[in-house]
């Protein structure tokens, strides 16, 4: 009997051969053996938070990582954490608080699993480190074959960069070895408005600010929110940084959900109203500035978080779209203004949009991070009826185009709207990674929909077939 499945977008489906949760290495392995036995396609799902249907594919049993959930080790000492692939950020952030210890990459959300992030390449708020793999020190992974690899920048290095940002395409994550900090004081320091053409210099200061000597607390944390009202689309927007605050004594445990009760309700109602509302709309920039503007000293640990109930709203007939496109820190008002124009041109109603900084990080095989670019995520309510998907296919294809068009590209975690040759022209590399994806896994096991999208059904995968001449040439 087959299960229907979904992920967070509430959009992709397929009709799953089987569920099944391994508790350890040897339950993947014989789950693994099992499908090469019968054909069957496997499909991994962590926290199933992905909007591209990377957690589906029809026909295929999905292994569900929730029950390797266990915390290996902590080495306080050397700064590292050992950790199952299905950890949460939130429980690993509850058992390292103690220790005075915090993950070095910090998303604005802790449900996500560490191997589901590991293997989208996620990236936080924090512009000290950037993305998640440039804190990844090993991870041991099972190939379709049953092999358990151990993979770092030395030993198995193509198997390293393949898995990172691997799209669940190359293996089952067993546990990751990742840096940890110090769960250090930050002090809120600074909440601006100011016009976007402002922004590529207030960037260039915030970001040489996150090098600076520690004594001379450093920027770590940054974001900034664009004002998303038809009459100041994208022209002005809020700035929020965090200076780390050395030697500060202040003690605060973690919390998971960053709001109060008080502070919940009233974003969860600001969120509903400005989803029908054109008069709440024109006012939330600035009760977002109110609500952001308080001053804080924050642990590492709680820093710039954002509260994923706030988001949890029961919906009908409609779901909450992310987008995200990386763009070059140095053209950033290029796409936006060239991106204003499809948006007012197209009288598209975005909710939110948040820009943070990435530096250039290439550990990932499929980097979205080449040079130093700057993530622009919006945010939008999206009627889940084909008139209004296609209308959003052709909206997001054309924002990506401005993206391409200042050299920029996408994230693959969200829907996959990107025609085949924008994803080409995104990522150069992809018929590479598929290519040696195919060595690794010759059966093609490891299947989700974004594969039998851009690598099957483009029929374009004969074209490159395994090339066993090539494949230690990267
Ligand atoms: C509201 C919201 C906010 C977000 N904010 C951010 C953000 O701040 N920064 C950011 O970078 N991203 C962000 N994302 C994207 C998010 O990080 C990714 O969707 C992430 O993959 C979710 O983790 P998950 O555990 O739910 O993974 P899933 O959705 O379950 O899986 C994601 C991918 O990882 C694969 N995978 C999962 N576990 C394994 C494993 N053990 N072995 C091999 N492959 C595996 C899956 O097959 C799939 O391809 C956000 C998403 C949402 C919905």
């Amino acid at each position: 009997m087959s299960t229907l499945i979904t992920d967070g977008s509430r959009t992709y489906a397929a009709e799953a051969a089987g569920l099944v949760r391994p508790r350890d290495a040897r339950e993947v392995r014989d789950v693994l053996a099992r499908a090469r036995r019968t054909g069957t396609g496997v499909c991994i799902r962590g926290g199933g938070w992905n909007q591209g249907g990377l957690t589906l594919a029809d026909g295929a049993v999905q292994i569900d990582t929730g029950a390797l959930d266990r915390i290996l080790d902590i080495d306080v000492e050397a700064r590292t954490a050992r950790v199952q692939a299905g950890v949460t950020w939130d429980s690993l952030r509850e058992a390292l608080d103690p220790l005075g210890l915090s993950p070095r990459v910090t998303q604005s959300y802790g449900v996500f699993t560490v191997g589901g992030s590991v293997s989208i390449n996620a990236h936080g708020r924090n512009i000290d480190t950037g993305v998640l793999a440039a804190t990844v020190l090993s991870l041991r992974v099972v190939l379709a074959d049953g092999e358990i690899v151990t993979a770092d920048r030395e030993r198995e290095p193509d198997v390293f960069r393949l898995v990172l940002g691997g799209l669940g395409l190359v293996g089952v994550l067993l546990d990751v070895t990742i840096e940890l900090t110090g769960n250090h004081e930050y002090r809120k320091s600074r909440v601006a408005v100011m016009p976007t053409g402002e922004y590529p210099r207030t960037l260039r200061e915030v970001t040489a600010a996150a090098t600076a000597e520690p004594a001379e607390s450093p920027v770590h944390f940054h974001y900034a929110r664009l004002a998303v009202t038809p009459s100041e689309l994208w022209e002005k927007l809020l700035c929020v940084d965090y200076r780390l605050n050395p030697g500060g004594r202040s003690r605060e445990p973690v919390r998971s959900e960053p709001l109060s009760r008080t502070d919940l309700l009233k974003q969860r109602g600001l969120f509903l109203g400005c989803t029908y509302s054109s008069w709440m709309r024109e006012r939330r920039f600035g009760w977002e500035v109110q609500h952001r503007a308080r001053m804080e000293t924050v642990r590492r640990n709680n820093v710039a978080k954002e509260s994923i109930q706030a988001l949890s709203i029961p919906r009908k007939g409609s779901g909450y779209w992310l987008q995200e496109f990386f763009l070059p820190a140095h053209r950033i008002t290029e796409f936006l203004d060239a991106g204003r124009e499809v948006l007012r041109a197209e009288r598209f109603q975005l909710l939110n949009t948040t820009m943070r900084f990435v530096p250039r990080n290439t550990d990932a095989f499929l980097s979205y991070a080449t040079e130093d670019r700057v993530a622009a995520v919006v945010y939008f309510r999206q009627p889940l009826d084909g008139a209004a998907i296609a209308r959003t296919v052709h909206v997001m294809r054309a924002l990506l185009d401005c993206a391409l068009d200042v050299g920029g590209t996408y994230y693959l975690s969200y829907h996959r709207y990107a025609a085949p040759e924008q994803l080409r022209r995104a990522y150069p590399a992809i018929d590479d990674f598929f290519r040696y994806k195919a060595k690794l896994d010759p059966e093609f096991t490891f299947r989700n929909q974004f594969w039998t999208h851009y690598a099957e059904a483009d029929g374009d995968f004969a074209r490159c077939a395994p090339d066993g001449a090539e494949w230690n040439a990267w």
